[in-house]
């Protein structure tokens, strides 16, 4: 039964520098349902950042409509829309925004704190969801301490810690070599078959290939909307 975890209606983004508006988003519509597995793609400036971050209830757009697992969140207050953040939505970054001060283990309890859970109950998920990405044995490491791939192992480790039911991710490969990208790919191949909503921002054909559906945007509007023939990916 497919149910529809993402609309958007007619989303237009500026972003206003002084007196001058940069328009960015120029009326996205868009229906995402659940267990979809996305690919975002585009050139370099054409808003796939600026709609993730409204997707992720980041940032909010400037005029239209997004209703997410049912919430109209366009017109929520913010701490209501932290709330529903939090419930819904894992995000995963480029740069990983990890806290270089914590361990792998605090860095992926960090939204348990926000959600009250409490202190040996975050120690327990944090572990379970560092075994989930292959990071068992480096849970005491400090990001430093860790490679490019780890880090991104930690931060999608704490994307998926409150089991959120859309993981998004703003070119998570983007800053790895062929190898490691191949392997975080598996992960989110995995994520999305346990029955999670997948969107990621990709430049690589190769790496949007592992998705079901590919977007194009260029210049702040959806240029292509396809299916993606999937390759020897299922048989994960
Ligand atoms: P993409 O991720 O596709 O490369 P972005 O969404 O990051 O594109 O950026 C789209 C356009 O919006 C670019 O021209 C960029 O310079 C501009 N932009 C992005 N973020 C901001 C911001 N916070 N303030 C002003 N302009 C921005
Ligand atoms: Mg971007």
């Amino acid at each position: 039964m497919s149910q529809t975890v993402i609309l958007l209606d007619q989303i237009r983004k500026s972003y206003f520098i002084g007196k001058n508006e940069l328009p960015v988003l120029k009326g996205v519509s868009l229906n995402i349902n659940r267990n979809e597995y996305v690919a975002l793609m585009g050139p370099s400036g054409s808003g796939k950042s600026t709609l993730m971050n409204i997707l992720g209830c980041l940032d909010t757009p400037t005029s239209g409509k997004y209703v997410l697992s049912g919430h109209d969140v366009s017109s929520m207050e913010d701490n209501e829309l932290a709330r529903i953040r939090n419930q819904e939505i894992g995000f995963v970054f480029q740069q990983f925004n990890l806290m270089p001060r914590l361990s792998a283990l605090e860095n992926v309890a960090v939204p348990l704190i926000y959600g009250g859970v409490g202190k040996k109950e975050r120690e327990d998920k944090a572990r379970a969801m560092l075994e989930k990405v292959g990071l068992g044995d480096r849970y005491k490491h400090k990001p430093n301490e860790l490679s490019g791939g780890q880090c991104q192992r930690v931060a999608i480790a704490r994307a998926l810690v409150n089991d959120p039911s859309i993981i998004l991710a703003d070119e998570p490969t983007g800053n790895l070599d062929t190898k490691t990208s191949i392997e975080i790919m598996d992960i989110f191949s995995k994520i999305h078959a346990s029955g999670n909503t997948v969107i990621l921002v990709t430049h690589e054909e190769d790496i949007a290939a592992h998705a079901r559906r590919i977007i194009r945007l260029r210049d702040g509007v959806i240029e292509s909307d396809k299916m993606n023939a999937v390759k020897e990916v299922l048989a994960h």
